[in-house]
């Protein structure tokens, strides 16, 4: 049977020469990536990880970090609440889009959308009595399986970046504001929400924070119970069905699997009960998405039959440990 480094380092060979895409230009800071950095990094339920390629890389998670904390609201604020606030509907839209409130309701349409993650953590912003920044980090943190001594940290220059051009989420937090959806401290919640999608992680951190969600929220390593299960099962519908924006459908019908994936060029995916993967690499299509990240994601959860929807005698047969 085929070690998964050796598959590993076959999809960075096939994928590394694809030379399609470019690194995303509305955040100016996110240009200077390097377009050929290319990282696929594995980690089991068990706490092993593979990895190979650019893996000490960090770059910034921009919308990996939507699943986490909508975890953060399920908990704080309670599953019923939040829905009331934010919905849980596929929105067919571009994770910017302006025109993403249900008709009726006035609710984003889904968690992993600019608008329903602006509106979460404006929401966390209004009950948090701490920073809600550094309990974000924190959480991320444990996911990441990160020490006291080693703390996720924020890159400010993305941050800074991504704050004087917000021009279109901040009309996004406008329109919410005018629905009620979030309260009056508009600007405090979106530098909340700048500041968490500016928090640096490498794939092998990232690795983790995918498979704590596929280990029912338990950190594979640390062994900490860093989200409950019940939210983690929520967490991943709404991956499943919204993380990839309008490409979800495609993305479920040839990979089959909860992931979410970031403008910086970062893509997590889950294979519940078996493992977390990330892969980094900046070129992006326009939809959003890691080119090189998605085509090997492809290929892996098709040679490897990953899909949740595989007959379970099949799921996951090929799959030798590291
Ligand atoms: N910070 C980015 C934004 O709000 C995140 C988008 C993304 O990664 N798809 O536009």
């Amino acid at each position: 049977m085929e070690s998964i480094e050796s598959r590993l380092l076959a999809l960075h060979a096939r994928y590394a020469p694809l030379s399609t895409g470019e690194t995303a230009s509305y955040i100016p800071e996110l240009m200077r990536a390097n377009p050929d950095h290319f990282a696929l990094s594995l980690t089991t339920v068990d706490g092993l990880t593979t990895s190979v390629g650019d893996d000490s890389i960090a770059f910034s998670l921009q919308s990996i970090s939507k699943p986490f904390v909508y975890g953060l609201a399920l908990n704080e604020i309670g599953r019923e609440k939040l829905l009331s606030s934010v919905g849980v509907e596929p929105s067919g839209e571009a994770f910017n889009s302006i025109v993403e409130l249900e008709k009726t309701t006035h609710r984003p349409y889904n968690p992993m959308i600019n608008s329903g993650a602006i509106a979460i953590t404006g929401l966390l912003a209004q009950i948090s009595t701490t920073p809600l920044i550094d309990r974000i980090l924190s959480l991320l943190g444990d996911c990441a399986g990160r020490s006291i001594e080693n703390p996720l940290r924020i890159d400010q220059a993305v941050f800074q970046s991504e704050k004087a051009t917000a021009h279109r989420n901040r009309s996004i937090a406008h329109l919410l504001r005018h629905f009620n959806v979030i309260g009056d401290a508009i600007e405090s919640s979106l530098d909340c929400y700048f500041q968490q999608c500016s928090i640096l992680a490498n794939t092998r951190d990232l690795s983790m924070m995918a498979a704590t969600l596929a280990n029912g929220g338990v950190n594979p390593l640390t062994k900490e119970v860093v989200l409950a299960p019940q939210h983690v099962r929520d967490i991943l519908s709404v991956m499943f069905t919204c993380g990839m924006y309008d490409s979800a459908g495609e993305w479920a019908f040839h990979v089959g699997l909860p992931a979410k994936s970031g403008v910086s060029g970062g893509l997590i995916t889950v294979v519940p009960g078996v493992m977390g993967i990330a892969t980094y690499s900046p070129r992006i299509d326009s939809k959003g998405h890691s080119l090189r990240g998605v085509r090997a994601i492809t290929d892996l959860a098709s040679d490897l039959q990953l899909s949740v929807f595989t007959s379970t005698s099949l799921q996951g047969r090929e799959l030798a440990t590291p």
